[in-house]
Formats: structure tokens, C-alpha cells, sequence
């Protein structure tokens, strides 16, 4: 193949990504290859595209980079996107946000922000790999990204080191190069960006050892929706979710993480079951606390996700009934694409 041939053929190739949210079948994670991944792909593919006024999907629903293998199938690492008149807006980056993304039939050319809660490998490892794969399919070069620092140094770094990379593709099909993005740090709490769609804003939630940990409340037009990010059982995500209609909160199902901890130290993993869990119990938080937690700030509706521990085979009822002791709203237990 002469080079030309090769370019266009690799051109016609990109079109093709950028034009199919369906990628390839190849480059499917096993999750995403099953029928029940691909009809949620269409559910949601087909939601956005009648929809009305906002909507959230929810990109990966697992806790944490652990648990990978046959018990972790369906739940990817944590990430969501948020759709408003057009533009989407990114809230966690761990392995998948991309692949997801495709999938729900968003343009990439719509990412408007991304948001990252903390510098915890399952809500970042993927923000620079979202950025290149999202540029070659039509990303806008102002998309602008937020989260606590040093996520400037961070972005910068990625960059310099895909350089290579990006030059390829940049030379390839005649695109300017993604070289930088506009990057503003958080590290405290207060209004963080506002555009015509929605008001954002953070709050300090309690996540040791991580400084800052953030969780974010979006205020669109039509509908204001809250995540606490990874935090302990926290007061001030009440307060920033008060009257919310949407409550994203991390969730943790003490029982069956006890049992899950125990089969691993079995396994012979080298973690001592009470030093795991009181550093579980400091940085997250039980579901029935959740419940509470939601109580007290009155949403409408209470999404349970970044769920601990992830792996398959605990009932959605055994989630929304731990829940559902402390809170009389509308209870969703978080699925790979759903929408919200
Ligand atoms: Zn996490
Ligand atoms: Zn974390």
C-alpha cells in the first residue's frame, strides 16, 4: 500500500469512528461485547436522542481500580456525562469514560468540560487518554478541564509525553495538534465555572488521604444534579445537595464487603481485614447512611453509585433496600448507562 492510500484508507477509518458511536468491535472491552452492554448502548443512544432538557448517564457505577476479573464483569470504574442543550460535561475520568462515552452516541465535537473529583486512579487514570481519543474524533481544542491540583501538571505532562502521538495523527489528517487545554485547579470550596447552561459549584468532602477530595453540585436550567464524590458520611454533601432533584452519592454495602475482604485474605492478598475496613469506613460511605444523607438534604431522587464493593451478584433490592431505611425518594441503583 502506498503511503497515500495508507492515510486515506486510516482517514476513512477515523471518519468512520467519529461517525459510529459502535467504534470497533475490537477495541471492546469484554464487558462491552455482551448483548446486554450493547442494548444498553441503544437504550441510552436512544433516550438522548428524543430527550428533553438534561439528562445524566451514568458511564461506570464500580468503586475503585480493585476487583478487576470475573467478579468485577459489568461495573466499570467511575465516570458520568451530562448532557444540556447540546454540550456534555464529564465528571470523572477512570478506565472506560471513553469507551463509554462512544457508546451513549454523544459527539465527542459536545464535550464542552471535564470534571475530576480527586486524584484517585478510578476517577482520573483516563482523563488523558479521553482528551486524545476525543480530539481525534472531533473534540473542540477549548475543552476546558477542572479538579484539584495538580491537575495543570498533570495535563501539561500527559501532553508532553503523547506528543509523538498526537503529532502522527495531527500530520496524518492535516488537524492541529492537541497541545494544551485551558485547565483550572479547585482546591477549595465555592462557585467553580458558569456558562450558559449551568452553574458549578464544590464543596470539600472528607476522603483521607486524598486533599482536596471534591464533590460538585450542577446547577442546569431545568434540573440542579449533586455528586458527593468519594467521601465519608458527610454533612456538608446534605448541605450542598439541599434540594437537589438528583443526588449522585458513592455507596458502600458493608456486609458484602466484609465477605468480600475475608475471600480475598483467603486468597492470600497481604491486607489485614481491620486496617482495610476502618480505612474503608473513613473514606466511604454505608448505604444507609446514603439514605440518610439524602434524607436530610430532601433531593427528589438518590442515584447509588460508585458501589463497594463492585463486583457482581449483590441485588439492586439489597442496595435500595438498605437505602430506602432512612430515605422516602426515588431510589436508582447505578448501571453501566443508564440515564437518568
Ligand atoms: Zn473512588
Ligand atoms: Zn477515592
Amino acid at each position: 500500500m502506498t503511503a497515500s492510500l495508507n492515510a486515506l484508507s486510516r482517514r476513512a477509518l477515523l471518519t468512520g469512528l467519529a461517525a459510529s458511536p459502535a467504534l470497533t468491535a475490537a477495541a471492546a472491552p469484554l464487558a462491552a461485547q455482551t448483548p446486554a452492554a450493547k442494548t444498553a448502548a441503544e437504550q441510552a443512544q436512544a433516550v438522548l436522542k428524543d430527550a428533553k432538557g438534561t439528562k445524566l448517564v451514568l458511564l461506570g457505577t464500580g468503586a475503585g481500580p480493585g476487583g478487576q476479573g470475573p467478579e468485577r464483569a459489568t461495573r466499570m470504574m467511575t465516570s458520568h456525562v451530562m448532557l444540556s442543550n447540546g454540550a456534555a460535561y464529564v465528571l470523572d475520568c477512570g478506565i472506560g469514560v471513553t469507551w463509554q462515552y462512544a457508546q451513549t452516541g454523544i459527539p465527542f465535537r459536545a464535550l464542552r468540560s471535564i470534571f475530576i473529583t480527586h486524584h484517585h486512579a478510578d476517577h482520573n487514570i483516563e482523563y488523558g487518554p479521553l482528551l486524545v481519543v476525543g480530539w481525534i474524533n472531533g473534540m473542540h481544542l477549548n475543552v476546558r478541564a477542572f479538579g484539584p491540583p495538580p491537575l495543570k501538571q498533570m495535563t501539561e505532562g500527559f501532553l508532553r509525553a503523547y506528543k509523538t502521538t498526537v503529532d502522527f495523527w495531527a500530520e496524518d489528517l492535516k488537524m492541529k495538534p492537541l497541545v494544551a487545554i485551558d485547565v483550572q485547579e479547585v482546591s477549595e470550596a465555592g462557585l467553580v465555572t458558569q456558562d450558559e447552561n449551568v452553574k458549578v459549584s464544590a464543596i470539600i468532602v472528607e476522603h483521607p488521604p486524598v486533599k482536596p477530595a471534591l464533590g460538585y453540585r450542577f446547577d442546569f436550567k431545568d434540573r440542579s444534579i449533586a455528586f458527593s464524590g468519594d467521601t465519608g458520611a458527610s454533612e456538608a454533601v446534605a448541605k450542598m445537595a439541599k434540594g437537589a432533584d438528583v443526588l449522585v452519592h458513592e455507596a458502600m454495602y458493608v456486609p458484602a464487603l466484609e465477605t468480600y475482604i475475608r475471600r480475598e485474605i483467603a486468597k492470600g492478598r497481604p491486607i489485614k481485614f481491620e486496617d482495610l475496613m476502618t480505612h474503608m469506613k473513613a473514606d466511604h460511605t454505608p448505604v444507609e447512611d446514603v439514605g440518610r444523607i439524602a434524607q436530610k438534604a430532601g433531593v427528589k431522587t438518590l442515584v447509588l453509585s460508585h458501589l463497594t464493593p463492585a463486583v457482581d451478584g449483590i441485588n439492586d433490592d439489597t442496595w435500595r433496600a438498605a437505602a430506602a431505611k432512612n430515605f422516602s425518594g426515588q431510589i436508582i441503583v447505578g448501571n453501566e448507562l443508564m440515564v437518568v
